[in-house]
């Protein structure tokens, strides 16, 4: 069996698939490993340790890919990859699926066998794979860190010959893997900490870090997390008491860390331009939601937007990305925590079991077809 790691084409994309812990572990299971030339560099991964770890060095993609059974990538392959890749290929990587089933129906078309990582169900056995989580971890601690350095004044309470500075205030608004995070860190960093959700679940969570737990909590506050675990669309007479809430909440706020999603659904917008505008000059507003439309109005996708009274509102890409090599140690295991259940031991091939709950949920192409229900398109 033959393993590819790629370089990302995506210049965004500072993330590599595989480390050389996994490759050492891939070569375990008996695989031949190659990785393309300077994929792991901007994860500060050389050639050279990838080589120390037994693995063969390719000089392009197509040498790399050519010949691979199973290919690993952080981002779904573009069009100009997958000629690089051989018919009857796997490959897995964070695919990106939704809106995206034109990519999908080439990946068929071409014979690739796609898995989507980001797709894995969250039960307790595919933990270890769970992408969502391991990035989205990092995320919320980026996102401190960002918020921090693009603050202007200290984060914790100093009691100084000069005089006492005030410990910065941080709100965190949604309350799932990456704010948990958020909130541990802001108050590592010594900040005062509240946070919000919907889910009356998070509440015993944000009290557990110690930071005080804001939000409406009336009938349908008790009915919003789904059996899935995850956050329902809020009703719009909902949507209004926590605007109110929030309003008279956030002007005292010195950092906003936003992070709400809802599955399927562009992210609800929690933070209306009149609120920012109520902030101190100075503030900072981080939205971790803005790829999926932002949860604060005025965040630009990939800029640091600075309001005429200067509020900043920071709406960084991909901040996993921002801690590339911690990001790619975590997605590497998570990928090879999967990859080991997909191999057969013994005749050290893939063996993909078509009924394992993991594979249906994430196999999105096999045979020629898309075979995942959520992502056929009528033609
Ligand atoms: P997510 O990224 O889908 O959403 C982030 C947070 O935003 C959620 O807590 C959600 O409730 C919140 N939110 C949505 N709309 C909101 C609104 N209008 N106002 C305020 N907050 C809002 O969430 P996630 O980080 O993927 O976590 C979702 C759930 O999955 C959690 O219950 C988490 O504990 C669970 N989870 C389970 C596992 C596992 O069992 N393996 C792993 C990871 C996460």
């Amino acid at each position: 069996m033959r393993i590819a790691v790629l370089t990302e084409s995506d210049p965004a994309e500072p993330r590599v698939a595989a480390v050389p812990e996994t490759v050492k572990k891939f070569i375990g299971l008996g695989a031949d490993v190659t990785v393309q030339s300077g994929a792991g560099l901007k994860a500060g991964v050389p050639d050279a340790d990838y080589a120390a770890a037994g693995a063969t060095i390719a000089s392009s993609a197509a040498d790399a890919a050519g010949d691979a059974d199973l290919v690993l990538k952080v981002r779904r392959p573009m069009a100009d990859e997958i000629g690089l890749l051989k018919r009857g290929a796997t490959v897995i990587a964070i695919m990106d699926p939704y809106g995206n089933e034109e990519a999908l129906g080439a990946l068929a078309q071409a014979g690739i066998d796609t898995f989507a990582m980001e797709l894995m169900p969250r039960i307790t056995r595919a933990q270890v794979m769970d992408v969502l989580s391991s990035q989205a971890n990092l995320a919320g601690y980026r996102a401190v860190v960002d918020g921090a350095a693009e603050y202007g004044r200290a984060m914790p309470m100093m009691m100084t010959a000069a005089g006492t500075v005030p410990a910065a205030r941080v709100f965190v608004m949604g309350v799932g893997v990456a704010g948990l995070q958020a909130i541990a860190t802001a108050r590592r960093m010594g900040a005062v900490v509240t946070a919000t959700d919907v889910r009356p679940a998070t509440k015993e969570q944000v009290e557990s870090l110690g930071a005080k737990f804001v939000a409406v909590e009336d009938e349908e506050f008790k009915q919003a997390e789904t059996s899935g675990g995850y956050a329902k669309e809020m009703s719009a007479e909902y949507k209004k008491k926590q605007a109110e809430l929030v309003a008279t909440h956030i002007a005292k706020q010195d950092i906003v860390i936003t992070t709400a999603l809802i599955p399927g659904r562009p992210a609800p917008q929690l933070v209306s331009a009149d609120m920012v505008a109520t902030m101190k000059p100075g503030s900072v507003l981080i939205d971790l939601a803005v790829e999926r439309g932002g949860n604060v109005e005025g965040a630009k996708a990939g800029e640091i937007v600075t309001t005429d009274h200067g509020v900043k509102i920071v709406g960084h890409l991909n901040v996993p990305g921002r801690l590339a090599a911690t990001a790619s140690n975590l997605y590497a295991r998570n990928l090879y925590a999967f990859v080991e259940t997909l191999i057969d031991k013994e005749t050290k091939s893939l063996a993909v079991k078509r009924d394992d709950e993991l594979v249906k949920a994430t196999n999105l192409t096999h045979d020629g077809q898309v075979v995942h229900p959520a992502f056929q398109t009528q033609s």
